[in-house]
């Protein structure tokens, strides 16, 4: 490649100056529409945390205590006792959403649906949970699940929550051996599993990989197995039990586990790609503040609003906006178990228009298959009911920002480019869409409360204008505790590089004049050319700013005349 045709592309795309305001309508009616937030959080933000926990969480033992921060390591709420799976149930039936649907569940084969009402997930929440104690799983121990998109997945997960047991979620299209170290790392001794999952019109093996898993994971010692496809699958007596007879006779009742804040929800591995996978710890009151709080905020939840996140529970993205967020502001959600091109590629909107979808969020990479499918897909179909579309995962380039607003959104609905990592557990950079001017290929500003900044490598503020490393200035209530088992490896990969008051997120950003963040991936995702570090990023989005490029990806290759 050209590198001087290069820059200039890449100077083009960084100097996208279109900007979208909120139109009046949608700042009318939005849930947060004055800057005022903005103002109260700086002023005491602490203070803005514990006044949102108050409307957020509803507590077994109210906390007297806000952040406790002995640098690096932070608390909040230390005091507190809850239990995140009352908060998402018990709760909400409480408030009368007992007959409101909680999730309304598509399968992938063509027809199969299923609603899930709160009511109907208490019950299913709870006769799992007494089924795991009856298998000797109680506070404090490791559960593993390892499932594809079924209802069950996050019953699975609120079982877990609801007896005080840490659930470590495979991604079920990883395959045995990342199963296996997951388990292995975790100590989990049960895991919950499915005969076969639906992938693309195939079957995944789900059961075969967790029996592979198993022989590298000795600690494994129970398998609940859901039934799905219903086909045959191997089984070990004594050792696997299906899930409908674990729960056949279970009461209905159990009783939520006292819960610290600071105690252990989940443990998540972090999708590293060369060293050891991190576990990134997340605890009970903070999380469940912070996506919550998040959730209803960025993605304008009111209270009929019909709410999909397009990830897959496997990744934080599922945790925190399919699962624990949604269900804690009472929201009714879709849940998707396939795959996007499957029968084709307007499932999504097919689903959209079933369900008269309000907010939608789904990740880059996706809406860039979108566009190269072409808009005729999305115009088969009635997507008048969304409000609002988001995006997370990885930078989006600008053209594809406008294409999801222009034929997704049909040019009313707000784009929020969320910025965050599992480790961050919630949203941190972020618009508020009643308020914020919209930048496309911009994640805009940091959330209330949140602290960001971009330091050079000597750990000095660059300024606005310039780039650096995207780094956090203090805690926020959601952000990871430590590593399962390594706090060593904690403190030296978040604080190493700065000081221990300096969470370093490892991406790469810019600001502009108004201060807006521009993600420019991962800092070590660079290559130097001719002495310019340039980020796979910019290359990778210049490139598809041409029209004739849907898709790109940038390698480094050494050359003579400019280097590596
Ligand atoms: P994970 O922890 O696997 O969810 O990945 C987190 C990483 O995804 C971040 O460190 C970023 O590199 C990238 N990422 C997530 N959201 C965005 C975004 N909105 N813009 C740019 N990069 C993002």
């Amino acid at each position: 490649m050209e590198t001087e045709h290069a820059h200039a592309a890449i100077e083009a795309l960084l100097e996208e100056r279109r900007t979208f305001p909120p139109t009046e309508e949608f700042r009318a009616g939005a849930v947060i529409s004055d800057e005022e937030v903005y103002r109260r959080a700086e002023e005491d933000f602490e203070g803005f945390w514990a006044e949102l926990a108050g409307e957020f969480i509803g507590w077994f033992k109210q906390p007297k205590k806000t952040m406790d921060w002995k640098q690096p390591h932070a608390t909040w709420f230390a005091d507190g006792e809850l239990n995140v799976a009352w908060n998402c149930l018990d709760k909400q039936v409480e408030a009368g959403r007992g007959g409101k649907i909680a999730y309304h569940w598509v399968g992938e084969p063509e027809g199969e649906t299923r609603d899930l009402t709160y009511d109907q997930l208490l019950r299913e929440v709870s006769r799992l949970a007494n089924g795991l104690r009856s298998l000797g799983v109680g506070k404090g121990d490791r559960v593993g699940i390892y499932m594809g998109m079924v209802p069950e997945l996050p019953v699975a997960m609120l079982a877990c929550a609801r007896i005080g047991a840490a659930h470590v979620v495979v991604f079920g299209g990883f395959s045995a051996e990342s199963l296996a170290e997951r388990m292995r790392d975790t100590g989990a001794r049960v895991l919950i599993t499915q005969d076969e999952g639906w992938r693309k019109g195939s079957k995944v093996p789900l059961k075969r990989n967790a029996d592979d898993a198993a022989e590298e994971a000795p600690d494994l010692e129970r398998f609940v197995v859901l039934r799905r496809t219903g086909d045959d699958v191997p089984w070990i007596e004594g050792r696997d039990v299906w899930w409908d007879d674990l729960v056949d006779g279970q009461s209905e009742d159990c009783e939520a586990e006292r819960m610290n804040a600071e105690d252990v929800l989940f443990l998540l591995h972090t999708s590293g790609t060369t060293a050891k996978p991190k576990g990134a710890q997340h605890t009970t009151a903070g999380y469940l503040l912070h996506v919550s709080v998040t959730h209803r905020w960025i993605f304008d939840i009111h209270e009929d609003t019909v709410w999909w996140c397009a990830a897959d529970v496997g990744w934080i993205t599922g945790h925190s906006y399919i699962v624990y967020g949604p269900l804690n502001n009472g929201t009714t959600s879709v849940l998707y178990e396939g795959d996007p091109a499957y029968p084709d590629w307007d499932r999504h909107w097919e689903i959209v228009e079933r369900y008269r979808v309000n907010s939608y969020y789904t990740a880059p990479t996706l809406i860039r298959s979108f566009v190269k499918m072409g808009p005729e897909y999305p115009a088969r179909h009635d997507l008048s009911s969304l409000r609002l579309l988001g995006t997370v995962g990885e930078p989006i380039n600008p053209e594809a920002w406008v294409w999801y607003w222009k034929y997704i959104g049909g040019e009313r609905c707000p784009v929020v480019d969320t910025w965050w990592q599992t480790e961050t557990g919630a949203i941190l950079i972020t618009p508020l869409p009643g308020i914020t001017p919209l930048k496309p290929g911009s994640a805009t500003l940091p959330f209330p409360g949140i602290l960001a900044d971009v330091l050079d490598e000597h750990g000095h503020s660059v300024g606005l204008g310039g780039g650096g490393y995207l780094v956090l200035k203090r805690p926020w209530p959601s952000i990871a505790r430590t590593i399962w088992g390594d706090p060593d490896r904690y403190v030296q990969t978040y604080f190493g590089k700065f000081g221990p008051e300096t969470y370093v997120a490892g991406d790469g950003a810019k600001r502009d004049e108004d201060a807006y963040y521009w993600l420019l991936g991962r800092i070590d995702d660079v290559m130097n050319v001719a002495g310019h570090r340039l980020s796979t990023f910019e290359i990778e989005s210049a490139l598809v700013d041409n029209e004739k490029v849907a898709e790109s990806a940038v390698v480094s290759k050494p050359d003579d005349l400019v280097g590596l």
